[in-house]
């Protein structure tokens, strides 16, 4: 029989293929030379210092947007994105979030509803990393119900569109070279559009959202939209209403199902080896029952998260998932993460509040990974509706 495993319990690493293992290793390695040693530093002061530069690191390694094709993309499998997204989170969800609003958010709408000069205008530099992107759809005023937006964009006499409103929370937004805003073309909610905006075009700012205890490796703002006019072909063609932003949403998820599991590994790997060493009343704290039924459960909700994320990787290959089996996804492995490293958090005693060592970090972050892309509530309200037909959003 092969030998146990701590890191892979029940064995899931044998269905994978060398293919799966080789990209995975490769992210796994670019993590522990470039973030791992500095992570930790990098939330404690609460930015990604060159983070142009390590967005071209990315690049070459072909992360952004590696799951499509063409365009300079990588056009790697779904469940090879997955793997990567897991560890890339273990390292640290701030830097997960970089990849995914790139590739699944960015990328992916542009790829998926641009028009043909968009995606060559920006995918090869978006893919290498040369260009930064990001995704404005929550607004100061509407969050989990983003058709109420307010936003309004609006064609001028000339043809261009004229772009006024607020977005909040935006990833990337303060370093981004591209935005992908969504806005309405009218006062009828089933007019919402998105267009490819230029970070240098006059009347778009992206100040900086401050005091974040949450993803603090990870750069956020607002983006304040004043008169921003747009030649006639900014907008994404091939897409109206909220369809096209929750199909982005959909694909950044699917990333997070992933995701979650691995700041769950960091923090289990984190505890399983402090229990080890830390000895009290004469033994380590290993040795005690109450530690080992932690460690046995933290265990198999990490095993039970990486399968279920496996096989929706495996369906999304197929061509066979569906939204609500997303949702089932994110609601179960960022509840189970949290639920892990919280666990981890008491495993580790005092140590656990300190940034020495990575639990409180990834347990932070995941409270907001907890929220956005669809916050728990809502993927709960999504998956109750799937189940009994009834919608309960209002
Ligand atoms: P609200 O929608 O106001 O919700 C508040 C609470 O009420 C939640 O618990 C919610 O579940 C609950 N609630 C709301 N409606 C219901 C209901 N019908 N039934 C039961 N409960 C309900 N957005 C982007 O567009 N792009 C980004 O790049 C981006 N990056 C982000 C990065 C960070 C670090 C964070 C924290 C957020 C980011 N967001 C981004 C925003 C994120 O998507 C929103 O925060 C999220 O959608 C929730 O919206 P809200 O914060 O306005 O909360």
């Amino acid at each position: 029989l092969p030998a146990f495993d701590p890191m892979d319990p029940a064995g899931i690493d044998d269905l994978l293929s060398a293919d799966e293992l080789a990209v995975r290793d490769s992210v796994r390695h670019l993590c522990a030379e470039r973030v791992d040693p500095y992570v930790a530093d990098w939330f404690e002061r609460g930015e990604i210092p060159d983070i142009r530069g390590l967005t071209k690191e990315l690049g070459a390694l072909g992360v952004l947007g590696m799951h499509l094709e063409g365009y300079g993309c990588a056009g790697m499998s779904a469940t090879e994105y997955g793997l990567a997204c897991l560890e890339l989170e273990a390292t640290d969800s701030g830097l997960r979030s970089l990849v995914s609003v790139q590739g699944s958010l960015a990328m992916y709408a542009i790829w998926r509803w641009g028009s043909e000069d968009q995606k060559e205008t920006w995918l090869p530099r978006m893919a290498a990393g040369d260009a930064i992107g990001c995704f404005g759809l929550t607004e100061p005023d509407q969050g989990s119900d983003p058709g109420g937006m307010r936003t309004r964009a609006r064609r001028d006499a000339g043809g261009d569109w004229v772009l006024d409103g607020r977005k909040m929370w935006i990833t990337n937004a303060p370093v981004a070279d591209v935005a992908v805003v969504w806005a309405q073309t009218s006062d009828d909610p089933a007019d919402i559009r998105g267009f490819v905006v230029p970070t240098s075009t006059s009347g778009f700012s992206a100040p900086e959202i401050k005091h974040k205890m949450s993803l603090r490796a990870s750069v956020t703002g607002e983006i304040v939209l004043d008169g921003v006019r747009l030649p006639a072909d900014a907008v994404l063609p091939d897409v109206t209403g909220l369809r096209g932003p929750l199909s982005c949403l959909n694909e950044a998820r699917y990333g997070i199902v992933w995701g979650a599991m691995g700041a769950a590994r960091s923090a289990f790997a984190s505890a399983l080896s402090y229990a080890g060493e830390r000895e009290q009343f004469g033994r380590p704290i290993s040795g005690f029952q109450l530690t080992q039924e932690k460690l046995a459960n933290m265990a198999v909700e990490y095993t039970k998260g990486v399968m279920l994320a496996l096989h929706l990787g495996r369906r999304k290959d197929a061509g066979r998932l569906r939204p609500e089996q997303v949702s089932l996804g994110k609601l179960n492995n960022v509840r189970e993460a949290l639920e892990i490293c919280r666990t981890a958090r008491t495993i580790l005693g005092a140590n656990g509040i300190s940034l020495e060592y990575p639990v409180i970090r990834h347990m932070n972050n995941l409270e907001s990974v907890l929220t956005y892309e669809g916050t728990t509530e809502m993927h709960t309200l999504v998956l109750g509706q799937a189940l009994t037909g009834q919608p309960a959003f209002r």
